[in-house]
């Protein structure tokens, strides 16, 4: 299961370390890796794989899968909006699609918190959406969903372009600050009786800005983009954003995840370099595995990189019971 106590932790800040127990089938295949000799031909095919996946030359599949859903569902509330269809009402954060009410789970926390209310709309909204997200898996909001991510991964490359040039050093934080913001914002939000998170977060910012047009508010936005070239590259969604931990909570028990096979893996890492929460991968390691087959941990956003550049098929997207 994906919500394991030990990934939950690892969600929550924790480093991740190597089993504690592996199991025997497992350890038959971790020695017969070992005394594997490898030859000078199968390192170079390596490198070269490793330098290819470095300079981005991967099948795409995914992302492109990825990117079209964030178009097309963020798009459909601003055309709603122009056309006045009411198909898609509001925004990804609170909204109402095709009549069902939906709002975003953290968000909603934030306004409990804040006004001590709660109506039925805001229940039914909120239940909605764990729904949804608790069969698509979690964070899947995150990399096919939400706006910020699209911005996020552009940012990502310009920094990573400038790194190679050695232009920019990248910057990183302990994971487990998000957890700190996600305790912070939710006691400020009681103690003060007002949402600063909701007033600060960038996902509804774009989402309202591409439905009902830009504001002054474009410059924060502006700000948290300098800031991830220049900085630290995905900052807000690796370090601050409670939204994404909700997400993550939400899909502990999803039968949508991605799932690693150890035998043919050739440890060779490319899933790591283009995984937004590598934390989760620590089981591709070589020797890490505790099993021959290990689901991936409820902090992956189903993005299907790993899926994509994988050379040897060992990382694949499953639904649990089919
Ligand atoms: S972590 Fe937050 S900002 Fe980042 S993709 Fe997920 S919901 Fe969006
Ligand atoms: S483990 Fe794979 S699917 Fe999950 S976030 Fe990382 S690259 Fe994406």
């Amino acid at each position: 299961m994906k919500g394991n106590l030990e990934a939950l932790m690892v969600m929550l800040g924790k480093t991740p370390k190597k089993p504690k127990e592996i199991v025997p089938t497992a350890q038959t295949i971790h020695l017969q890796k070992r005394a594997k000799k490898i030859t000078k031909a199968e390192i170079a095919k390596i490198k070269l794989e490793l330098q290819e996946v470095e300079d981005g030359k991967y099948s795409k599949k995914w992302r492109n899968r990825r990117w079209f859903s964030i178009i097309f569902i963020n798009l459909m509330f601003t055309l709603s909006f122009w056309v006045d269809v009411q198909l898609f009402e509001g925004s990804i954060i609170a909204s109402r699609v095709l009549g069902f009410h939906m709002a975003d789970i953290y968000s909603s926390l934030q306004v409990v918190l804040a006004y001590k209310i709660m109506f039925i709309n805001l229940i039914i909204g909120t239940v909605t959406v764990f729904v949804i997200w608790l069969l698509l898996g979690g964070r899947a909001f995150c990399s096919w969903v939400c706006p910020y991510h699209l911005l996020a991964e552009i940012a990502e490359k310009i920094h990573l372009k400038l790194a190679a040039k050695k232009w920019v050093t990248e910057h990183n934080f302990h994971r487990g600050v998000r957890t700190v913001f996600f305790v912070v914002f939710s006691l400020l939000a009681f103690g003060l009786g007002y949402s600063l998170f909701n007033s600060i977060n960038p996902v509804g910012m774009i989402s309202r800005a591409l439905i009902y047009g830009p504001g002054i508010a474009m410059i924060w936005i502006l700000i948290l983009f300098l800031f991830e070239v220049f900085y630290s590259r995905r900052a807000w969604c690796r370090y601050v954003c409670p939204m994404g931990l909700t997400y993550g909570l939400t899909g502990a028990l999803s039968p949508l995840q991605i799932t690693y096979q150890l035998s043919n893996c050739q440890h060779e890492t490319c899933c790591h370099i283009v995984c937004e929460v590598p934390h989760v991968l620590e089981c591709v390691k070589k020797g890490r595995a505790g099993n021959v087959k290990i689901d991936i941990g409820t902090d992956c956003t189903l993005c299907g990189a790993c899926v994509d550049v994988c050379p040897t098929g060992s990382l694949k997207f499953e639904i649990k019971g089919i």
